[in-house]
Formats: C-alpha cells, structure tokens, sequence
C-alpha cells in the first residue's frame, strides 16, 4: 500500500494578518482537492524554494479557497515566508488527513490548545454548535471574536514566548459529568505528559480523546518535519488507536533527530 500522500498546486491569493502572530493564507487554483469534512484536517504545505513540509490545519475549504490560519513566532521556515508579501506565491499542498473522531455518546467537548491549535478549535466547535464546548486557549495575542460564541472560553497567556503551561493546566481541569470529547494540541512534551495523565489518573477511554502534538521547542529551525499523514494511515490500518498513533508520531519525530 502506498503512503504517499496527493500534492496539489496552489495560488496565494490573499493574505490577511489577523493578529501579531497569525497571518491567514487563502490558497486557490487546487484542482482536484476534496476536503475530508473532518473538523481538524490538516495539509502539508510546501513554500517556494523549500523541499520541507509544515502541516496547517485546514481552517475551511470553500468555493475552492482553501484557508490555512499560520502562526508567525520567531524563527522557521513557514514562518518566514508567510511574515513578507506571499500574494502570488505557487505552493505544494498535499491531500487533508484528518483525526477528530468523537463517539456518538459524546454529550460536551472539551477543546485545550495553543496557538497553532486555535484553527482546528475554532473549526470543531463551529461543526458542533449541538454540544456545549469548553476551550482552554493559551494565546499571546487578542483573539476574542475567533471562536464561535457558543464556547465557553478561558483565555491564558503562556507563561513565556514558545513556552506552554497546558499540562498543568488540564491536570487541574474539572471534568464536564457524563460522557464527553477531549481534543488537545500543541508543544510536544506537554502532550505526553497529558496522554500519561488521562491514562493514569482520569482513565479516560482512549476513544474518548485526541492529544496531538503540533510543534516541537528546539532550537533554531526544525531539522526534519515528519508528515502525520503515513503515520496515521499505517497506524489505521493497524488497527492502532488514535492515542497510540499520535504516541508513535511523537516518537518518528523524535527518531528523525
Ligand atoms: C496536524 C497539525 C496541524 C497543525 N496546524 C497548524 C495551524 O493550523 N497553524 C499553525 O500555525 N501551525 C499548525 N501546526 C504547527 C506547525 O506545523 C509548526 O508550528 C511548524 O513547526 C511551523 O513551521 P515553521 O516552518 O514556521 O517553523 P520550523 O522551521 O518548523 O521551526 C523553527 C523554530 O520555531 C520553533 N517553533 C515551531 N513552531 C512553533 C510554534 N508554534 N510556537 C513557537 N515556536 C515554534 C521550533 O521549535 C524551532 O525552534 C500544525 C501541526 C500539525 C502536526
């Protein structure tokens, strides 16, 4: 079976910052491109003169615009690109992947994120105005009008640029009564200290959550980045959980050192 995921050309077409550190990218001319419909699908995209992909949430695909919301922080490869005029760049996208995979008994979601987290949060909540949906949001910058008004949000800053307190923070969450959906990303050594909390200590069913690591804190730019994509698949079509596919993406970046 082939891991190789579909690429697709793409247009910046417009691009918009939303806030200090977001800058929103609307791509067209994808021929071809069908979205999986799935809340937190993400894309490889690959910018002019690079060979690397970074993986963006698909924040919407409509009328053929496909709108990636990118966070700018200091250094990177994405990151510098998307800081300077990109309108007329050409682009590599690759097919959408997807996780979010409440189970029908679901009856809250709870949604804990940074940054890069905000696109796939804003997006799942839109997609289930039926449920009541709590976010915990560590953002440096203003961002009050982009989660739909149904959430119920606490806002928090992290506690230093490309730094995250999100571990602690959902060790000392209240859970909703009943049951529920916990989808969570960002910095990758908190998310494993989540999952081994929400094993050991909720024991949550591992149908029951998503924890993805979304970025990595090393130095400089990233050396490799790995695609979710194969690694997903692979684990699927194992008949992993998402838990432990998420786990072994942790350790395939950690390998590609
Ligand atoms: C499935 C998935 C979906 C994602 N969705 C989004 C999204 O919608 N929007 C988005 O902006 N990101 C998203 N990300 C995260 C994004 O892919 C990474 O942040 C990526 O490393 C950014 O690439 P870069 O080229 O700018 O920086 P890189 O060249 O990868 O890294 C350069 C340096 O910046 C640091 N760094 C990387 N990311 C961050 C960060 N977020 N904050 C602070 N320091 C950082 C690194 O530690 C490194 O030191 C997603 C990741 C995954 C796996």
């Amino acid at each position: 079976m082939s891991t190789r995921a579909a690429s697709f050309q793409a247009t910046v077409r417009r691009r918009e910052p939303l806030s200090d550190h977001l800058v929103r990218l609307v791509l067209g001319g994808l021929d071809g491109f069908v979205s999986t419909g799935v809340a937190d699908e993400w894309v490889g995209l690959v910018v002019p003169g690079q060979f690397q992909s970074r993986y963006y949430t698909v924040r919407s695909f409509a009328d053929g615009a496909l709108t990636l919301d990118v966070v700018v922080h200091d250094t990177g490869l994405v990151t510098e690109w998307a800081t300077r005029d990109c309108v007329g760049d050409v682009v590599t996208v690759t097919e959408p992947k997807a996780g979010f995979d409440p189970p029908g008994s679901a009856a809250w979601l709870v949604l804990v994120g940074d940054l890069t987290a905000m696109p796939a949060m804003a997006r799942i909540a839109e997609s289930r105005p039926d449920l009541p949906t709590y976010v915990w949001a560590e953002v440096p910058d203003d961002l009050t009008d982009y989660l739909p008004a149904h959430a119920q949000v606490t806002w928090l800053r992290p506690p230093a640029p490309a730094q995250s307190a999100l571990a602690s923070v959902v060790e000392g969450l209240e859970w909703p009564d009943g049951e529920g959906y916990f989808w969570m990303a960002g910095e990758s050594a908190q998310m494993r200290a989540i999952r081994k909390h929400l094993m050991r200590e909720v024991r949550m069913p591992s149908t029951h959550y998503d924890v993805m690591g979304y970025w990595r804190a090393t130095l400089g730019r990233q050396p490799r980045a790995v695609d979710p994509g194969p690694v997903w698949r692979a684990g699927k079509a194992a008949g992993k959980t998402d838990e432990q596919i998420w786990a072994d993406y942790d350790a395939a970046r950690e390998a590609g050192e």
